[in-house]
């Protein structure tokens, strides 16, 4: 009973190979891009109708192609990438496989028009199958329409998407590309409107084009890895890794390793479920990775998991080194005991007796300790300094006066305004607040002088929105922050208030600070006056 088996033409050979590289308008779109880029395209452009169902037409200004080149290229396994096993390790290019031209033309009508040295050549092909091979009039470069996706396939043609959602993957690889690719300019047309279309540019430029901006740059190396690229503010991350790009030596892949380490990179700073949007670059000798694992999957296999991970999570957190610590955590812990005693000096702030104090003091003082808002200090005497009311104090003189230096902040602000953008603008950076408009009645800001703090930020500026005189509101914003200082801190505003004109009185014109007499413990104590 011989003769059941038989060999397969080179069609149907073709054919069923193309399943493998060929599944949607989207993945021809990638081969094809990949293609002109390998032949050192400047300008790629792409049109696609009904999602790509219908054509998809991609023009390069690359190298083009010869006549027998262009007949030989749409054979399975015709490359000029490679020509032995020992290229694969070297390789620079996107393609090496020579499948995908074979695989879209077996599944399609195909037309290629090239030009490289010689003359201008048209091959048209019809499933595979060969039709006509003819001079044409082109400059160089290649130009690829692929028609009638999947005629001869009744099966596939059936399990196609809408062409909305084709026309969206393709919009969305095309985007992919660009952005690992900023020199080169690329154009989609859908339907015949223009759905984007990128010039030549700088890699953050292009990260600009495609994504939203409040993003955060970042230049990173260690042991022969580059990283760069852009990461999101903490608080915009998201549920979804939909966000995240990462681009290894140029090739869009999907790592989770690489992502875990992102996120590592972020510390605390989000939550377990969020993922922080980022476009990453990393670039590595090919010893340390293998990008070749599989054309369509878009995993690597590194050669030393570890060392990859630190390094990507040293290089995110490396961003948050320079946040201003005026914010740090508590250094020290002050004892559970009420506030009632530090209130009680206080609030005799305002009588007779505290006038009588000699003013100012020079103070060679040793600090006794912080409790709360607080700062308890020695010297010929106790003192009790009011915290809050230094530090609206010395908040009140940077921002009035011209005396201020203002610290980036890694993250901006974003702060919504009721208009009058510029004005806006103007009078924030009268008082040393860097900003700029972002959007309608939005604003960016970028950097903030020290004392005033990017975490309470917005209580200030609600405040000073409402037109109050500075005075109110930087008194109100210190008084809001209800916060304990840590030692650090309580003597940092101390000696900073030495620097100040006015060191004696709160921008209201009450006193910061007020002896502690001995009769003030003695009434604590048997708890009256
Ligand atoms: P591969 O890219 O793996 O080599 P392909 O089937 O995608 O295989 O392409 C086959 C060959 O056709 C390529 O090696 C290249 O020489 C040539 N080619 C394909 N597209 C272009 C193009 N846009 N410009 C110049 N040459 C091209
Ligand atoms: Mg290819």
């Amino acid at each position: 009973m011989d003769g059941k088996i038989y060999r397969l033409p080179e069609a149907v050979i073709n054919q069923i190979a193309a399943g493998e590289v060929v599944e949607n308008p989207a993945s021809i779109v990638k081969e094809l891009i990949e293609n002109s880029l390998d032949a050192g395209a400047t300008s790629i452009r792409v049109e696609i109708v009904s999602g790509g169902q219908q054509l998809i037409r991609i023009e390069d200004d690359g190298c083009g192609m010869g006549r027998e080149d262009a007949v030989l290229s749409l054979e399975r396994h015709a490359t000029s990438k490679i020509r032995a096993v020992e290229d694969l390790s070297t390789l620079m290019t996107m393609g090496f496989r020579g499948e995908a031209l074979a695989a879209i033309a077996a599944v399609s009508q195909f037309e290629l028009k090239t030009k490289g040295e010689g003359e201008a050549v048209r091959v048209v092909a019809s499933g595979g199958q060969l039709v006509t091979v003819e001079p044409c009039a082109r400059n160089r470069g290649t130009t690829i329409e692929v028609r009638s996706l999947f005629f001869n396939v009744p099966a596939r043609k059936k399990f196609q998407k809408s062409p909305s959602t084709n026309g969206t993957q393709v919009a969305r690889v095309m985007e992919t590309i660009a952005l690992a690719h900023p020199e080169v300019a690329f154009s989609l047309v859908s339907a015949g409107k223009q759905v984007f279309e990128v010039e030549p540019a700088d890699w953050k430029k292009r990260i600009e084009a495609f994504l939203e901006p409040h993003l955060h740059e970042l230049e990173f190396e260690k042991g022969g890895i580059r990283v760069w690229g852009t990461v999101a503010a903490p608080l915009k991350a998201g549920a979804t890794r939909s966000g995240q790009y990462l681009f290894i030596n140029r090739r869009p892949i999907f790592s989770p390793l690489i992502a875990r380490a992102v996120k590592e990179g972020f510390g605390t700073r989000i939550g377990e479920h969020a993922y922080p949007p980022f476009v990453l670059f990393l670039e590595m000798p090919s010893t340390l990775v293998d990008v070749n694992v599989h054309p369509q999957k878009k995993e690597v296999r590194f050669q030393e998991d570890a060392a990859m991970f630190q390094c990507v999570q040293e290089a995110v957190g490396s961003l948050f080194v320079s946040i201003p610590s005026f914010a740090e955590p508590l250094a020290f812990t002050p004892p559970p005991l009420s506030f009632a005693f530090a209130e009680q000096v206080l609030a005799r702030r305002s009588t007779e007796q505290f006038q009588e104090v000699p003013l100012p003091i020079v103070f060679s003082e040793r600090v006794v300790t912080v409790f709360g808002p607080y700062l308890l200090l020695e010297k010929e005497g106790l003192f009790c300094v009011d915290l809050r009311a230094a530090h609206a104090r010395i908040l009140f003189e940077t921002l009035s006066q011209k005396k201020r230096v203002a610290e980036p902040l890694l993250w901006p602000l974003e702060v919504a305004v009721e208009g009058a953008e510029e004005e806006t603008v103007h009078a924030l950076s009268e008082m040393g607040i860097e900003c700029r408009v972002v959007g309608r009645k939005r604003l960016a800001i970028d950097a903030l002088p020290s004392f005033l703090d990017a975490a309470s930020f917005a209580q200030f500026f609600s405040g000073w929105k409402e037109g109050k005189q500075l005075k109110m509101v930087t008194l109100e914003y210190c008084q809001g922050l209800k916060k304990r200082y840590s030692l650090t801190e309580a003597h940092g505003l101390w000696r900073r208030l030495q620097e100040c004109e006015d060191r004696t009185y709160d921008p209201l014109g009450r006193p910061i600070w007020s002896e502690v007499k001995e009769s003030d413990f003695a009434g604590i104590i048997r708890g009256g006056k």
